[in-house]
């Protein structure tokens, strides 16, 4: 008899952005004339930058010589591209990260969510509220976690992001292990200090956990003083993953391609408390599961790191930072709160009293522009939704426009 693994049972069964896509359908069919604006789900909206189609092209070429042609290439990427990560993401800053702790894959989604395998299922797991859904679900599928009732996964420990903090979480008031931190966050685009960050990586020394730290929003951070890495903070390289991806920086969200930080000193325990460094663990992990990202798509991504690249995708950025300024500005003139948008690419605004999807439906309906509901990301994210800037400058003021009328 061929079992399953009942875990996946407990998952709640509709993943948000397919729920929202059925509300939207629906009203589309009703509606066929109107012209829906999407500031929902979190994809780029602006094609890829013209330095990485160059160098795509070219490495395309490359496939289709004798002397160039390239077959299955190191699992944990190119030299040329693990090199130009190190040398412009981090030493160029000042931070301690070298190419052989860069590890190359098809995503941060991936990452983030197969990261988990490393670490036995009877951790205690803190994962923020609201939240990215994958930190959780994949938890979830592999047992760490008991049923979901009340809107919450028993055995989870939540980090609540809430107005009154300001959406960054506090410490956890007991010994957890495993802790996921996403800034600039997704969905609430805030953003934490070195002091605020500084924190945890004391907490994680203190208390012999890891810190999985998602900066796949790093590129939108403007303010010189806010930590665009972890391993900015001193002792977080023994204590810290990081996670980026050239998804939201420079439009690869179809192109894919991503990276993880292991750095050599990244540590774990064994059940007798012994070390073991996670760098290898990983290693063995991609390898054995993963054959590497495709040599076009890793010559595009190295392309970001070129005098060209660096400039458009500044220029990338900075036009959906304009767009977050505008929904910013204009929501806040509404007499509405919210979070984000200065360094981040998303606005998490309260719905002053309304519930989340009722708040979507009168989005949709009267004004005809999709947002997220925030109940989506969790809990606390009851009350709020989630305005993205990935869309034109034209459809983000039309948008803005219409909410206005319709509030
Ligand atoms: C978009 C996003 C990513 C990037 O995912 P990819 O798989 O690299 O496209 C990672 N984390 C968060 C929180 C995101 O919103």
């Amino acid at each position: 008899m061929i079992t399953i693994n009942e875990n996946f049972l407990k998952l709640q069964d509709s993943y948000l952005f397919s729920n929202i896509a059925g509300r939207v359908a629906a009203f589309q069919e009703n509606n066929p004339q109107k012209n829906i604006i999407k500031l929902g789900i979190g994809d780029v909206t602006r094609p890829l930058p013209p330095a990485c189609i160059a160098a795509l092209h070219k490495a395309v070429d490359e496939m289709a010589g004798d002397a160039t042609f390239k077959g299955y290439g190191p699992e944990q990427g190119y030299e040329f591209l693990r090199q130009a990560i190190a040398d412009n993401d981090f030493r160029a800053r000042g931070i301690e990260v070298s190419a052989d702790e860069i590890f190359i894959s098809d995503g941060a989604k991936c990452d983030t969510g197969n990261i988990q395998e490393l670490f036995t299922t009877d951790i205690k797991v803190a994962i923020p509220d609201p939240v990215y859904p994958v930190y959780l679900d994949t938890n979830v599928m592999a047992g760490r976690t008991g049923d979901y009732v009340d809107g919450r996964y028993q055995g989870i420990y939540y980090l609540e992001s809430i107005k009154e903090n300001n959406f960054i979480p506090d410490l956890p008031n007991k010994d957890v292990d495993l802790i996921y931190l996403c800034f600039p966050n997704n969905p609430t685009g805030s953003t934490i200090s070195r002091e605020g960050l500084k924190k945890w990586v004391d907490y994680a020394v203190e208390s012999k956990a890891l810190i999985l730290f998602d900066a796949a929003y790093e590129a939108f951070i403007r303010d010189k003083t806010l930590p665009k890495s972890i391993y900015e903070i001193p002792g977080a390289r023994e204590v810290a993953i990081e996670f980026r991806s050239f998804s939201k920086n420079a439009g690869f969200t179809g192109t894919r391609c991503a990276f993880t930080v292991v750095p050599k000193e990244c540590r774990g325990f064994d059940s007798k408390g012994k070390i073991h460094y996670l760098h290898a663990l990983w290693n063995r992990r991609h390898c054995t599961k993963f054959n590497g990202v495709s040599y076009p798509i890793q010559r595009a991504a190295a392309a970001v790191y070129s005098e060209e690249g660096k400039t458009q995708t500044k220029e990338l950025t900075d036009y959906y930072l304009k767009n977050a300024a505008i929904i910013k500005k204009e929501i806040t003139a509404l007499g509405f709160s919210s979070g984000g948008g200065d360094n981040a690419p998303y606005i998490w605004i309260d719905g002053q009293g309304r519930d989340s999807w009722d708040f979507f439906d009168m989005l949709l309906k009267q004004a005809g522009v999709v947002c997220t509901p925030g109940s989506g990301f969790g809990k606390c994210g009851q009350g709020y939704i989630r305005l993205s800037a990935f869309n034109s400058l034209e459809n983000v003021e039309e948008a803005m426009n219409r909410i206005k009328t319709t509030l």
